[in-house]
């Protein structure tokens, strides 16, 4: 009988449904978009799931024990890719060829709930859901998991596109979304780069459909992005395009996160040094450097002298985005011993903890002993380590994170970027013992942690009851009951 009561209790909560594209820095924040909604706001969630078996961090999900009563994940069947994808494809084509495979799937499956959705949460690059889902008439959200800068840059694209002749990057000076802070063309995203590929196709495919929305989520907050988040309000250009209220919601990162042996001997070892005094380094869910720069790093941390963790991956001559496929996952080649300087791990034991492709990253943020953050940029990698308060040394790879790193160092202040000599295409051991000891204990590490500290503090704010992005999920979260 209390069962039943619980059941029903728990069916008049409104339910909303969410759908990330493959790729942790997706996932991860649709995922606590969707706890926040039920663990504080009163809402049922089902979150979907893409499988794909090459992910061993994403397949963890499905077994996480942090997830509240009241979301429940459902997998959308792993389809069949040997048809669809080939080696040459990058990351977007990538992911919009399996989303459109896989997608075509889902208006059956929400079928088969007991319940329809009240609205579909959807990321960036899952917008053929406008079509497929069209017959089922739920209202669908963007949650842009990006930065608001990528953001306004994404939504002047149409109007960029009609207006340049040739290619942005060869552009004579910075590129400016309207009213927003400008972009130095060799900053660019990746995906804009090179007008005549796919990668950009596909791209422009997503980001033009986004006035297709009943609303576009965007992971950040007043702060961190002043100039962008008001010029989206209130830019003459943007009232003027058909675009739905960009409703900030963050910064969502990465709560209670599992961890698993590996992991908590990690944090064990972090116990155990100097507060503050550990510098992490990790590229993200996907980020692998080249043969000779994983070289040049090994060397640059060493000459530093400064305690570190390093995650550390196979090495790719090929792209700098190898395992974003694969994030988590581990094979033969992935023992760090085979890639790493000779006498690297013995010489550095003791100050130096290396660990092979995937470290439980918030924790580690999260731990007193963090002191600062060698980071590839992604967009959730910067929230996370804003939000522990610990200053980046900014080292972009690919995608939008040359953007972000220069965002961080040149306007927010939390962070320093290592720059390769002239005409030298990897970033020298030197430069790299340089910034590595000017984040931790130059008077610039001193600048950068009070910054972070003051954004740490703005970022609670926003999200505790009574702030804007709290105010904000509450008012999607009210939507949903009505
Ligand atoms: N991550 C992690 N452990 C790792 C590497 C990455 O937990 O060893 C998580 C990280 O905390 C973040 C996500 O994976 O939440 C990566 O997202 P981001 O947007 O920073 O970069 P992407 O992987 O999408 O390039």
């Amino acid at each position: 009988m209390a069962a039943t009561t619980t059941n029903t209790d728990s069916m008049l909560k409104p339910h909303v449904a969410f759908l990330p594209s493959p790729g942790m820095g997706h996932i991860i924040p649709l995922l606590e978009f969707a706890k926040r909604l039920v663990q504080h706001h009163g809402v049922r969630a089902t979150f979907f799931l893409i499988s794909t078996d090459a992910s061993a961090a994403q397949n963890d999900l499905r077994h996480s024990k942090s997830l509240p009563a009241g979301l429940n994940i459902v997998e959308i069947p792993e389809i069949d890719t040997s048809g669809i994808f080939n080696d040459d494809m990058k990351i977007v084509t990538r992911i919009s060829a399996n989303v459109g495979a896989s997608i075509k799937l889902l208006p059956a499956i929400i079928k088969r709930l007991p319940d329809l959705p009240k609205a579909l949460v959807i990321d960036l690059f899952c917008t053929q859901a406008f079509d497929v889902c069209k017959e089922l008439s739920i209202p669908i959200f963007s949650f842009w998991t990006a930065s608001t800068c990528l953001l306004a840059l994404s939504l002047y694209l149409p109007t960029l596109d009609r207006e340049v002749d040739g290619e942005f990057v060869d552009l004579p000076g910075p590129i400016r979304a309207p009213g927003c802070n400008p972009i130095r063309p060799k900053d660019l995203i990746d995906q804009l780069t090179n007008r005549k590929i796919e990668e950009y196709k596909w791209y422009y495919y997503h980001v033009s459909r986004l006035p297709l929305a009943a609303g576009i989520f965007v992971n950040s907050w007043e702060d961190m992005e002043p100039v962008d988040l008001r010029a989206l309000k209130e830019n003459a250009f943007f009232q003027s395009i058909p675009i739905p209220r960009v409703i900030p919601i963050g910064p969502l990162i990465k709560q209670d996160e599992a961890v698993n042996g590996n992991g908590a001997e990690i944090l064990a070892w972090l116990d155990d040094q100097p507060p503050e005094s550990v510098l992490f380094v990790a590229f993200g869910s996907g980020g692998s450097l080249s043969t000779k720069q994983l070289t040049e790093l090994a060397w640059g941390l060493e000459m530093s002298q400064q305690r570190f963790i390093l995650v550390a991956r196979k090495p790719s001559d090929a792209t700098p985005s190898a395992s974003f496929f694969r994030a988590g996952g581990s094979d033969d080649g992935d023992d760090p011993l085979l890639y790493l300087p000779e006498g690297f791990v013995g010489r550095t034991a003791g100050k130096g903890l290396v660990v092979p492709t995937w470290a439980p990253q918030a924790a580690v943020l999260g731990h007193p002993s963090t002191g600062a953050f060698l980071s590839h940029c992604g967009w959730n990698s910067t929230l996370e380590s804003i939000v522990h308060g610990v200053p980046i040394i900014a080292w972009p790879l690919y995608a939008e994170q040359k953007m972000n790193a220069a965002m961080l160092s040149e306007e927010v202040g939390v962070a320093v970027r290592p720059a390769p000599a002239a005409g030298e295409e990897v970033i020298g051991r030197a430069e790299i013992e340089r910034v590595v000891r000017l984040a931790m204990e130059g008077k610039e590490a001193i600048a950068m942690k009070l910054r972070v500290k003051e954004l740490k503090e703005s970022a609670l704010v926003a999200l505790n009851e009574g702030g804007q992005s709290y105010n904000n999920i509450s008012s999607f979260a009210h939507i949903l009951l009505e």
